[in-house]
């Protein structure tokens, strides 16, 4: 009837429109998958327990004719998302009962374009981590070999796609948390220009780093599904109008950063795929250039400055008074000691800890003021690069998808995972990560993925080069 393996958004729609199959009927049939899968993979906190009525009030919309981009697709929604009256705990104790009041702007944007909501996804605490082994819930594992992580944090939402457990997904992204995973786990995932989409409802970890984005099979379902994400937003003052960048969308140039091959950590594995994957691109035309990204070994140490600055400031909030978990203590400040030892997890608090070092009075300076040059010094690089070229192409992540414990008790080797990704979210731009083949180890085949960084409302270009990636 349907085959989820291949099914689109496109496909699936036309099926709806012909009347070969009902929203019901689709629903259920994700609902077994996920019956079938996830107990081995643990992509999903909660699935509803109203798909099938959503499905049926969707199917009356089908019925009157209505042409809605995503009318009865079934998609899965990060934990760190509200979606009014359900449950958003960002696979966190300190949110376990917390009940969204609202929705969030995206959530509101795929409701009127017709979206079916299967359930919310796992991920690391507040979205922190590369791997979804910080959820407060149990890890994710990666539905093509389920000994590996799925990558972080959004790894719930990148597994409920690989593993055919919903059509679609979306994820959040602070510094790679979309991309990493679409990596992993063989799937496309975009992380938009900053204040392309709303941040209205989505829970913060580093405001000025964070953004929505589409977790697909198919770089085609991303568009649609950014198309109906994007737009200015009067909830959320960082939102930017459509007209705010202008960017050619052609795209004839890649620039291959030679920083690169000198990177620390990069697996030889990744670089022979990206090298064959460039080499691909020359075959279809491109004209590859090499670029100079002199300080992209800095990006990481930048962002693990800015990210926990922010991260301490935006969980103060959790205090135990005005939100989730409370633990009573004999006064005001013991409750809210007891209520945040409880709530959070270990990762949570190392990085608010660092967070509150970098911005305290001796060592702003030293580490936050410094932080943000280096910031500035990224974005003049990248502003250089693309005098030059229309995207610029790295891995997405420098190792293929890792063993389930195999780092985290190091968390430095954790945070390395991020050195490419974190560019595009210090500099606000637009990057995709779209599959670039496979790595055979120890006889399981790894997805691997290849990335593009394309300048302030570049989108166009991404979807252009990625087509020619996935060969759509
Ligand atoms: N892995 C990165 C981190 O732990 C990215 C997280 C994210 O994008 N939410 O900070």
């Amino acid at each position: 009837m349907i085959d989820t393996k291949t099914l689109t958004i496109t496909e699936l729609r036309k099926k709806l429109s012909a009347k070969e199959v009902t929203v019901r009927e689709v629903a259920e049939v994700y609902l077994e998958n996920i019956k079938k899968t996830d107990g081995g993979i643990h992509a999903y906190l909660e699935v509803f327990d109203d798909v099938l009525e959503q499905a049926d009030l969707l199917q009356k919309k089908v019925d009157a004719g209505e042409d809605l981009p995503l009318l009865g697709v079934p998609m899965a929604m990060k934990d760190n998302i509200l979606l009014k009256g359900r449950i958003a705990s960002a696979a966190s104790k300190m949110l376990e009962k917390y009940t969204a009041v609202y929705d969030a702007t995206a959530v509101v944007k795929l409701k009127e374009a017709g979206a079916l909501f299967l359930g919310r996804t796992n991920m690391d605490e507040f979205a922190m981590g590369g791997s979804t082994e910080n959820s407060a819930y149990g890890p994710t594992k990666n539905p093509c070999d389920t000994t590996r992580v799925p990558g972080g944090s959004s790894g719930g939402s990148a597994a409920s796609v690989a593993g055919d457990m919903a059509l679609v997904a979306i994820g959040s992204d602070t510094g790679g948390s979309i991309r990493q995973p679409a990596s992993f786990c063989g799937c496309v995932g975009l992380k938009p220009t900053y204040g392309r989409v709303s941040r209205y409802g989505l829970m913060a970890m580093g405001s000025s780093l964070d953004q929505i984005g589409p977790l697909t099979k198919t770089v085609a379902d991303t568009e649609v599904l950014y198309n109906v994400l994007k737009g200015q937003d009067p909830m959320d003052s960082t939102s930017i109008s459509e007209d705010t960048y202008s960017v050619s969308p052609e795209v004839k140039t890649v620039g291959v950063p030679i920083d690169l091959l000198d990177m620390e950590g990069l697996d030889p594995v990744v670089l022979e795929n990206f090298q064959e994957t460039l080499k691909k691109l020359e075959g279809e035309g491109y004209i590859l250039k090499d670029v100079s990204f002199k300080n992209l070994s800095y990006a990481l140490a930048a962002y693990y400055v800015i990210m926990p600055a922010e991260v301490s400031s935006n969980m103060a909030r959790f205090d135990g008074v005005k939100y989730g978990l409370r633990v009573e203590g004999k006064d005001l400040n013991e409750t809210y000691c007891l209520s945040r030892a409880e709530g959070f997890g270990k990762e949570v608090k190392r990085r608010i800890m660092l967070g509150t070092y970098v911005l305290s009075s001796g060592y702003y300076d030293a580490y936050y003021s410094k932080a943000l040059s280096v910031k500035t010094l990224i974005q003049n690089d990248l502003e250089k690069m693309f005098a030059d070229v229309d995207v610029i192409a790295t891995p997405t992540a420098p190792t293929p998808a890792f063993k389930l414990g195999e780092k985290t008790n190091d968390p430095l080797q954790m945070y390395l995972e991020d050195i490419f990704t974190v560019p595009a979210n210090i500099a606000g731009i637009p990057a995709i990560s779209v599959p670039s083949g496979f790595a055979s180890i120890e006889g399981k085949e790894l997805p691997l993925g290849i990335q593009f960084f394309a300048p302030h409302g570049g989108e166009e270009r991404l979807f252009s080069i990625g087509r020619i990636c996935t060969g759509e």
